[in-house]
């Protein structure tokens, strides 16, 4: 069997290397001939309005998907023509703008903040709705923190405007949450439902550096497991979705806030390599080919360090037990995600002081990271 995935990054890499044992070829689709998942698979790289080699794409494949929602909605549907594209082209375009996600969230009852399209002759308006402070986000294409930024004031809030202007603005109430959290869930083409556990995640402007997986200890945390599975079960079941999604939110006391869809496989899923039955990569890979899914269940506590922009000394990290290095195969720059750690042990205590050693190995300090931590030594 045989798939195309749109896409040729990171996701698209783990996605190919998940698919080989369960005897599936990936072949990968990106503009750039450099795409990292090309190490790994092989992959036909034009422009995404290129016909001939989307239809190479197509050639032999059961279906297409994607490992990033910025895929042209008009490539999505041109294949969706010829070839099943799971998840379906409507929720490329739901997801990739952040006004139509909002608005879809509340229309099956999953609450957001207060948000507002930014109407460029009378920006005002939004601002009424909202409020301040507020962070401004471009619609499309913001990424990791990328084309947004705050307002504290009226000043502010124009000066941002300007700033991100001409693209299509949305304007939201700016949330101050206890802790921003994720859940990913998955459904297979004969509707099977399957969840990931609720993971904590640490970003530092803008870009997730770690993520914190635990079974559901308190009741507080089983509660929130069920509202947010609550609000991935009504999105999968609405949108006859197939695959991984991921639903980003901000906690604040006991609710959950929706802050993010992305319909993929998604960077506070990368733990389930190791620190779970079946990972998100092999569960999408299961979904879109019509398997059956794999067991979500924990191996154990896990946590996920990213490596952005720089290596760390690869050996020093090597030499920390039960820690999982990825790299993905591409050149150091500011910002980027290189690859990443997961960490996994068999209680709270052991996998939060091998955390601790991984973020010292890697240079990295994270106060909120270390105040989640337990003090305990194993
Ligand atoms: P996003 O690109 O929407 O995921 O936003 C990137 C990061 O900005 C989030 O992970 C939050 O830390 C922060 N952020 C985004 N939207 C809000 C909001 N409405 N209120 C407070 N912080 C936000």
């Amino acid at each position: 069997m045989k798939i195309g995935i749109l896409g040729g990054g990171q996701l698209g890499r783990m996605l190919a290397l998940a698919a080989y044992p369960l005897g599936i070829q990936a072949e990968l689709y990106d503009p750039s001939p450099d795409a990292c998942a090309g190490q790994v698979a092989s992959l036909l790289s034009a422009p995404y309005d290129d016909h001939a080699t989307l239809a190479r794409l197509a050639e032999g494949k059961v279906c297409i998907t994607y490992e990033f929602e910025n895929v042209p909605i008009e490539t999505a549907r041109w294949l969706a023509e010829r070839i099943p594209v799971r998840p379906t082209p409507r929720a490329l375009e739901l997801f990739q703008d952040r006004l139509y996600e909002k608005q879809f969230l509340n229309s099956i009852g999953v609450p957001t903040p207060a948000f507002a399209p930014v109407d460029p002759h009378c920006p005002e308006a939004a601002l009424e709705v909202v409020g301040l402070p507020c962070v401004v986000k471009t619609r499309r294409f913001g990424y990791d923190g990328k084309g947004q930024g705050v307002a504290r004031t009226r000043e502010e809030f124009h000066t941002l405007l300007q700033q991100l202007q001409p693209h299509a603005l949305i304007a939201e109430a700016f949330v101050a949450f206890d802790r921003e959290v994720s859940v990913l869930g998955v459904r297979s083409l004969s509707g099977e439902l399957a969840f990931y556990p609720l993971v904590e995640n640490h970003h530092r402007e803008g870009i997730l550096r770690v993520s914190i997986v635990n079974p559901p200890e308190t009741p507080t945390d089983d509660a929130l497991w069920r509202t947010a599975t609550d609000y991935l079960t009504r999105l999968l079941q609405t949108l006859e979705y197939v695959g991984v999604v991921a639903l980003e939110m901000f906690q604040v006391g006991t609710q959950l806030l929706a802050n993010e869809v992305a319909p993929r496989v998604h960077n506070s899923g990368h733990w389930s390599i190791e620190g779970a039955e079946t990972s998100q990569f092999e569960n999408h890979v299961r979904a879109i080919t019509g398997l059956p899914l794999g067991s979500v269940a924990l191996r154990g506590y896990s946590a996920m360090v990213n490596l952005i922009g720089e290596l760390p000394p690869i050996e020093a990290v090597l030499r920390i037990p039960n820690a999982h290095l990825h790299l993905y195969g591409k050149s150091p720059r500011p910002g980027r995600k290189l690859g990443h750690i997961t960490i996994r042990a068999d209680t709270r205590a052991e996998r939060d002081a091998l955390l601790r050693q991984t973020l010292e190995a890697c240079g990295i300090r994270l106060e909120s990271v270390l105040a989640a931590l337990s003090t305990s030594s194993v």
